[in-house]
């Protein structure tokens, strides 16, 4: 008999989970207005909302946090942390910062003015805001592939670099301070970018002196797809791989809530040493001296430690073939959800899975609310509500996809978590027909209004 796959840990700490009715939850759903982000976590069975800062732990990492050094300055845990940076991205310079976000907001004091232009692939929200903030224009480069749910492409997070191009010549190349690479692409679904793309895009960057810098919360999940899809790295060692895409970079941001499996922490990496001193400023304004910027040294510890363990093949076969196993349940009972599988979560195509509903009934929300209510299970809307308002106009923006996203945290559920995900989608799935009503709004901030909005059922 040929041997089964089987999970590369094993569990050494557990924490209970509650159990609820439908009845309970349809009461809590109700006082919370509605919004997953009002219910309180013992009030869900399987908290999918995110994977950032959600993961589990090892041994080693625990053990790491009792050898921190909370020096304020010159701490050993800062030397750790830089040395794992340089072994595992070969980058000499490195600030430590909270998380990713405050990782953007201190480079882009440095990079981004008024009226610049910083072309990428489908930038991650929070990297957006920072650049809109400065009253920069964040321009999508990623390839049209990516927009298409249905379509099989291996490296849906790839730039296009005829739409790269075209910004770079059609723009004074002084307004271009940096173009951004997110690894992989979060906002297109987890979606891995490939080594070609990344030198490509990097030669071309050479070619007109602009910067590249990866926003590589999941550069290591990237590995993993650039290792199984194509063609040269069967061979090589997700370390190998890792060093390779980040050569073809000038820096990174990080946010460490991802694929270092921490739950708080940040850096930003550079080549640079000039950029790096100048970045320096931004870091003790905002975050911190340089050798702690926003982090305890116990937590650069556990950091360093995480970089070393999510580089290894084992870990990322463990992790993404259960993003995998999931994925495959849903398909194999006709869910749409968006394909290929990506590394950290499933998004359910919830247009496709509700077509009773009209787009203003905020139809993927209305989703994630009935899957709650199935079975304690708790997504994420990216929809209409997180797409807020038009600025201008204060009407709704109705964007092409409406997702329910459905986020794995690393280490901490076993498949049979995952099997109880799927039958509480496929409930939910056989009973769509009689979902035709959906909910209004009837409260919302003006920015960001996903968090906190109030909804009702119509
Ligand atoms: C999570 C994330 C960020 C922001 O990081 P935080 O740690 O949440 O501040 C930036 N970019 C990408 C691609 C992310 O996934």
């Amino acid at each position: 008999m040929e041997l089964p796959f089987a999970e590369s840990f094993k569990i050494k700490m557990v924490e209970k989970l509650k159990r609820s009715t439908q009845r309970e939850r349809e009461e809590w759903i109700k006082n919370a207005k509605y919004n997953l982000f009002n219910i309180k976590s013992e009030q869900v069975f399987i908290d999918l909302l995110t994977d950032s800062g959600t993961g589990a732990m090892s041994d080693k990492q625990w053990s790491e946090l009792m050898l921190g050094d909370e020096s304020y300055a010159g701490a050993s845990s800062y030397y750790k942390m830089k040395s794992a940076i340089k072994s595992i991205f070969n980058f000499n310079y490195f600030l430590p910062t909270h998380q990713g976000r405050a990782a953007e907001n201190v480079l882009f004091s440095v990079l981004i003015k008024e009226g610049n232009i910083v072309p990428g692939n489908s930038h991650f929200d929070t990297t957006k805001g920072h650049i809109e903030f400065r009253k920069a224009t964040a321009v999508d480069c990623t390839i049209d592939e990516a927009f298409n749910t249905t379509l099989i492409h291996p490296f849906k997070g790839n730039v296009d670099l005829g739409k790269l191009e075209k910004v770079l010549t059609s723009n004074p190349i002084e307004k271009i301070p940096v173009i951004i690479v997110t690894i992989t692409c979060n906002s297109s679904g987890g979606q891995p970018v490939s080594m070609q793309n990344l030198k490509e895009v990097y030669t071309l960057a050479q070619k007109f002196k602009v910067p590249v810098f990866f926003d590589s919360a999941r550069f290591a999940e990237n590995a993993y797809f650039i290792k199984l899809r194509e063609k040269g790295y069967e061979n090589k060692s997700i370390k190998e791989i890792v060093r390779e895409m980040f050569s073809y970079a000038d820096g990174m941001t990080m946010s460490s809530k991802k694929d270092a499996i921490v739950n708080m922490g940040g850096f930003i990496g550079f080549k640079n040493e000039q950029l790096f001193k100048d970045a320096s400023v931004f870091n003790i304004m905002f975050e911190g001296f340089i050798t702690y910027g926003g982090m305890s040294g116990r937590d650069m510890n556990a950091l360093a430690q995480g970089l070393d363990e999510s580089t290894e093949f084992d870990y990322l076969e463990t992790r993404i073939k259960q993003v995998e196993y999931l994925g495959n349940k849903l398909i194999e009972y006709n869910i749409p959800i968006q394909q290929p599988i990506g590394g950290h979560a499933i998004f359910i195509d919830a247009k496709r899975f509700l077509p009773n509903l009209k787009k203003e009934d905020y139809i993927a929300q209305t989703l994630a609310v009935e899957i709650y209510i199935e079975g304690g299970v708790r997504g994420v809307e990216i929809g209409t509500v997180m797409a807020d308002r038009d600025p201008v106009t204060h009407e709704n923006r109705y964007p092409d996809l409406e997702l329910v996203r459905l986020a794995i945290p690393r280490r901490v559920y076993t498949n049979n978590h995952m099997n109880y995900v799927a039958a509480t989608i496929i409930n939910v799935f056989n009973r769509r027909e009689s979902i035709t009503t959906g909910l209004n709004i009837t409260k919302e901030a003006p920015i960001l209004r996903h968090f906190t909005a109030e909804f009702e059922r119509k």
